[in-house]
């Protein structure tokens, strides 16, 4: 059969399941697929046999290197390159790969953050081949995909704990589908996440230090023309950015990554691209990947893609929506069918959802707490910080009507008639979108909107598969023991009972008035701003026993979770600080300095010949006292960085991170997009607003 490009090259620089089967002995990959489908440790025999397959199908494919590739707390990805090459001794090389090496790595964890777990234990970190996720080449590098854990087994990385959590939901999930009669082979997290991101040209890249070392714009005043006329949405794609974009799905396909759905978003020079969900790890594996290769490609088109969650003030920043659902060998859970009401199984995953996302909303809440997400949450282009579920015109009244013990008709979908006979009719989609809402139903899956457009979303994975999980607990404990013909009368009462317990957390208003802010606040829901409000949850008694509990993290581990976010947070302050104030020293103040010394010039060789001119006169004076503005705004902004960096608990740090820099900033950036105000275009050291967003 012949096959077209795109089927064809898709998956071939993934050692995909096919290719395990055709390059293994049928036993040998039998007892591999049944050892991780059982989650067994895997024998090295078997581990020999796999290496040596993935080693001669990685060199037909080009490669000559293997690497370990894993995701420490930075949550990007990080990799160590070993060539395959073996020395003979007579000059020649064989190329060999064991199986030790496939299974186990020991990169020096040093340099990786710990969060303290270092301290505590010890520098060693051990790489753990995760055989769920299948290897790839990147760069004739055979990347074998891994857990990073520490010498006494904390985990160290992103995956550990979202695998673990997996496998708690899991568990969980089988027991509650017995007791309705189903024994499903697998129950499996299904995410699909949309990325958005920014393309501007790399000549304007470079000439910013501040996106250079920070990934934002840190000073800019607000362009002539910033998103009002929404023509950007959907709108044609310019013919650079169509190329590349090309190029992105290729090299994705190659990589057995299904990316579908490509489109301008509501900002100039923003755009969006989503891939067919996956399974949960894979898709993160997936989307970590995707962010890779939009950076690399961008360069060959002399773009530069910003995937920071707000480059540009004074228009949207970026997010990424995390769709969420669990699936029983391929049967979506969250699938309302026709009758949602009559559905039991459906209303008690659905009733499950609801309470784990309103008894752990501080958790999920901290999961996207970064200093690039402080900028959007709550600033009217992205959801609010407080977690609320909306869940349309088809589920929201049938909720209702459960805690109200009140009868709902099952309404089939209305046909809308649009009057033209040529067009067919169409149906009114059962949920509207509601764009305000952070954690929305859209048909037969959860979206979470509330992730950072640079964000490795296991974080917030692990959240929702534990808290899922923990509920799925809760029935099974609560109905196991009820005799058959009670069941379904037992379970619809679990079912209301939990509505009607957690219904403080249903919302189906807009998000982003400021009425819904103080609505939230009498129904007790909480409303953390700022990563310093979101974080300090992570390390409540409450949080460390409910993932403790589940065996998802240890205290420890969540320690170090905590600690390596909260550093981060100040660490990335500190660098904007200081980008500032080297920007505006080395850059703005020569500039406005020499041009308006340049125009008092002039005003000096006119009063020689007896003209005064007094719009230069008043220019100079603007500039003059603008540079007094600027000089001290960046002094005061230095000071109180060096005291805030020399606090050494990280909580009161990054609270006075939080008040005192982030304002001194502001205050310097407000005395710098003054001046870019008033100057010439000509001296101004860098591109503006205008020219990073409308370019041809
Ligand atoms: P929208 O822009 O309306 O949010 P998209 O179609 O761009 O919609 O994105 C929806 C995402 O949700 C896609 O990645 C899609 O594959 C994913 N998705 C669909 N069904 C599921 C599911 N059962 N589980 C997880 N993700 C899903
Ligand atoms: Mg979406």
């Amino acid at each position: 059969m012949s096959k077209d490009r795109v089927s064809a090259e898709y998956g071939s620089l993934v050692f995909t399941d096919a290719d395990m089967q055709d390059r293994l002995p049928k036993p040998t990959y039998k007892e591999l697929k049944r050892t991780i489908d059982e989650g067994e440790p895997i024998d090295l025999d078997i581990a020999n046999e796999v290496a040596h397959a993935m080693k001669e199908w990685a060199l037909e494919h080009g490669a000559t290197h293997f690497t370990h590739w894993f995701q420490p707390l930075t949550g990007i990805t990080s990799e160590k390159h070993d060539s395959f090459i073996s020395p003979r001794g007579d000059g020649t090389v064989l190329m060999t790969f064991s199986g030790k090496e496939l299974v186990q790595g020991e990169p020096d964890a040093s340099s990786f953050p710990s969060g303290g777990l270092r301290a505590t234990f010890e520098a060693r970190g051990y790489t753990v081949w995760d055989p769920i996720s299948p290897a790839f080449i990147k760069d004739e590098v055979l990347c074998i995909p891994t857990a990073f854990i520490s010498y006494t087994g904390e985990a160290l990385d992103k995956k550990t704990p979202l695998l673990r959590s997996e496998v708690l939901i899991e568990k969980q999930a089988k027991r509650v589908l017995a007791l309705f009669g189903r024994t499903p082979r697998r129950v499996l997290v299904t995410a699909g996440l949309e990325q958005e991101y920014f393309l501007i040209k790399e000549e304007d890249y470079q000439a910013r230090p501040d996106l250079i070392l920070c990934g934002r714009t840190l000073f800019g005043a607000e362009p002539a023309k910033g998103q009002e006329l929404e023509e950007h949405y959907f709108g044609a794609i310019r013919p650079s950015v169509n190329a590349f974009m090309k190029e992105v799905d290729d090299e994705l396909w190659k990589l057995g990554i299904p990316a579908r759905t490509k489109h301008n978003e509501v900002a100039p020079c923003q755009h969006e691209l989503a891939p067919i969900y996956e399974l949960g790890t894979r898709a993160i594996d997936n989307n970590l990947l995707t962010m890779e290769k939009l950076k690399l490609m961008a360069t060959h088109y002399g773009l530069a893609c910003l995937e920071h969650e707000k480059p540009f003030e004074y228009v949207n920043g970026s997010g990424k929506h995390d769709n969420w659902s669990i699936a029983a060998d391929g049967e979506n859970l969250l699938e309302p069918g026709d009758d949602p009401q009559d559905n039991l199984q459906f209303l008690v995953v659905l009733s499950c959802l609801i309470a784990a996302v309103d008894e752990h909303a501080d958790l999920l809440r901290a999961t996207v707490a970064t200093a690039g997400n402080d900028h959007r949450l709550g600033a009217n282009e992205a959801p609010p910080a407080i977690i609320s579920i909306f869940l349309g015109d088809d589920l929201a009244p049938i909720v209702s009507g459960l805690i109200n013990h009140t009868e709902v008709a099952s309404h089939d979908r209305e046909e809308i008639d649009l009057g033209v006979p040529q067009l067919p009719n169409l149906f009114r989609d059962s949920t509207d979108r509601n764009r305000t809402s952070p954690f929305a139903f859209t048909g037969n899956k959860f979206e979470f909107r509330m992730c950072g457009s640079q964000q490795n979303v296991s974080d917030s994975n692990v959240v929702l598969n534990t808290a899922v999980a923990e509920q799925f607990d809760r029935f099974a404990n609560d109905l196991e023991n009820i005799p058959e013909e009670r069941f379904v009368k037992q379970a619809l009462h679990w079912v209301r009972r939990t509505l009607r317990e957690h219904q403080r957390v249903i919302f189906e208003g807009n998000g982003y008035s400021p009425e819904w802010e103080l609505e939230a606040a009498e129904r007790g829901l909480l409303n953390n701003k700022t990563t310093p409000d979101a974080l300090p949850c992570m390390v409540i008694q409450k949080n460390i026993d409910f993932f403790e509990k589940y065996g998802v993290l240890n205290e420890a581990e969540s320690h170090a979770r905590y600690m390596a976010a909260a550093e981060q947070y100040s660490k990335l302050l500190n660098i904007e600080s200081n980008t500032m104030v080297a920007m505006v020293r080395n850059l703005y103040l020569p500039a406005v300095a020499q041009y308006s010394a340049d125009l008092a010039t002039g005003v000096a060789a006119k009063a020689e010949i007896g003209i005064v001119s007094a719009t230069e006169k008043d220019l100079v004076r603007t500039l003059t006292e603008g540079m007094d503005a600027m000089y001290a705004a960046a002094e005061d902004l230095e000071e109180k960085n060096l005291e805030a960096r020399a606090i050494e608990d990280v909580h009161e740090q990054n609270v006075r991170y939080r008040d005192e820099i982030v304002p001194a900033m502001a205050e310097l950036r407000r005395t710098v997009d003054a001046m870019e105000k008033v100057c010439s275009k000509e001296c101004w050291p860098v591109p503006s607003y205008n020219d990073m967003l409308f370019y041809v």
